[in-house]
């Protein structure tokens, strides 16, 4: 794989070519099957830059072009040795050439989606900056996904009156299957990545609660998951960004979804949650998400189920069938609280679950070792808040994590 970036003013491209041991197909780090589209993408800071560390340029090509990567990468800048000793031992790829020094950097932004993980970690730290990803068109590429209103995101978030740094990008378009979206997940951040040393970034925030950081979250299963390769700071992902200077920040790692839409709920950004990127004037009501996500806002408000999708619609097929779920923890939490479940959508899922109040009660509490991990210079905010406002798990609750997918 070789990589050339090439900026114009404020905008950044990014080409590569594949080796003749690369392929057009290849797996994301939680395993999913990709299929590339195209080999270029841009990037549009909010100002021209007059440098970058070349490690900032070298990880955000990385997040985009990881999955079709078998052998070595070659970038256009020499990198520091960290960086390609991270890339070499997380990836087993030959990473170079290399020769520059490491970067660092003081301040913690938080990468900002307005939905409502990012809000509850928004309204943990009330003085970090924002940095929100955009997504715009790729000129080779046709969009056929013109009802993900990102423009209506990056409104939301101008609208919190934060500080915000908005990067715009086609990257998403580089996939062609299963749909445009990041290549790794952490390729949300390559705009943050580039604006790092402009910012004096040494951390970058992300939303993941305890499902995706500890319990398998999304597209893994009812699994603990302490060495995720993505979000775990000593695994893959985790090393290469420490060695690029801006650490991985998992602030509500060990809180539940239930704990961040409270939060979100109470925070003063509540007008400005959107985890849907279909709705205009507000969420669709009619897609997946909606649906999960009203599950849970319901049982935090302790009130019926409000939706008009009803259990013969595709979007709600997987509720009734049999476990195991994604997002396992948060269906058992709704369809323990919310009133006359057993009359909605989830009737069947809460049959098959048979979950109560008590058995998911450790889902209200910080699980400890999410602390622990948070780095140092921004740990002692996330235990002072967690302490006061959440409350830590007790070892009865802390193993309910511990056990996920194996009890
Ligand atoms: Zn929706």
């Amino acid at each position: 794989m070789r990589v050339t970036w090439t900026a114009d003013g404020d905008t950044w491209r990014m080409a590569f070519r594949l080796d003749a041991e690369d392929d057009v197909t290849g797996r994301c780090a939680d395993g999913q099957p990709l299929r590339l589209a195209t080999n270029s993408f841009r990037i549009e800071l909010p100002r021209t830059l007059r440098e970058i560390h070349p490690d900032l340029l070298a990880l955000a090509a990385w997040t985009v072009a990881a999955p079709w990567t078998r052998r070595r990468i070659v970038f256009d800048r020499p990198i520091s040795d960290g960086l390609a000793g991270a890339i070499g031992d997380g990836w087993g790829i030959e990473a170079g050439p290399v020769g520059t020094g490491a970067r660092s950097g003081g301040r913690l932004a938080i990468s900002y989606s307005g939905g409502a993980d990012s809000v509850a970690v928004a309204a943990m730290l009330p003085d970090a900056p924002f940095v929100h990803f955009q997504r715009v068109s790729h000129p080779r590429v046709p969009n056929r996904w013109t009802h993900y209103r990102s423009d209506v995101l990056a409104e939301l978030a101008a609208a919190t009156g934060r500080e915000l740094t908005v990067v715009r990008s086609d990257l998403e378009f580089t996939l062609a299957e299963p749909r445009p979206g990041y290549p790794e997940h952490h390729a949300v951040a390559a705009g943050a990545l580039l604006m790092a040393d402009e910012l004096d970034l040494g951390g970058l925030a992300f939303g993941y609660e305890l499902g995706s950081r500890w319990l398998g979250g999304d597209r893994y299963l009812l699994r603990y998951t302490p060495d995720n390769p993505m979000w775990a700071p000593h695994g893959a992902w985790g090393r290469a960004f420490a060695a690029a200077g801006v650490h991985l920040v998992l602030p509500v790692g060990g809180v539940s979804e239930a704990v961040t839409m409270r939060l979100a709920l109470n925070s003063e950004l509540r007008g400005q949650v959107r985890w849907c990127l279909r709705g205009v004037g507000g969420p669709c009501g009619t897609c997946g998400k909606c649906l999960y996500k009203e599950l849970i806002q319901a049982a935090v408000e302790r009130r019926p189920l409000r939706t008009t999708i009803t259990a013969g619609r595709p979007v709600a097929r997987r509720w009734q069938e049999p476990p195991p779920y994604g997002g396992q923890e948060m269906i058992e939490y709704g369809c323990a609280r919310v009133p006359g479940v057993e009359d909605t959508v989830f009737g069947a899922a809460a049959r098959y679950l048979g979950a109560t109040e008590s058995s998911t009660a450790w889902l209200e509490r910080c699980y400890p070792p999410a602390i622990e991990e948070i780095p140092e210079p921004w740990r002692g905010r996330v235990r002072d808040f967690m302490t006061g406002e959440i409350g830590l798990m007790n070892e009865d609750e802390a193993r309910r994590v511990e056990t996920w997918g194996v009890a």
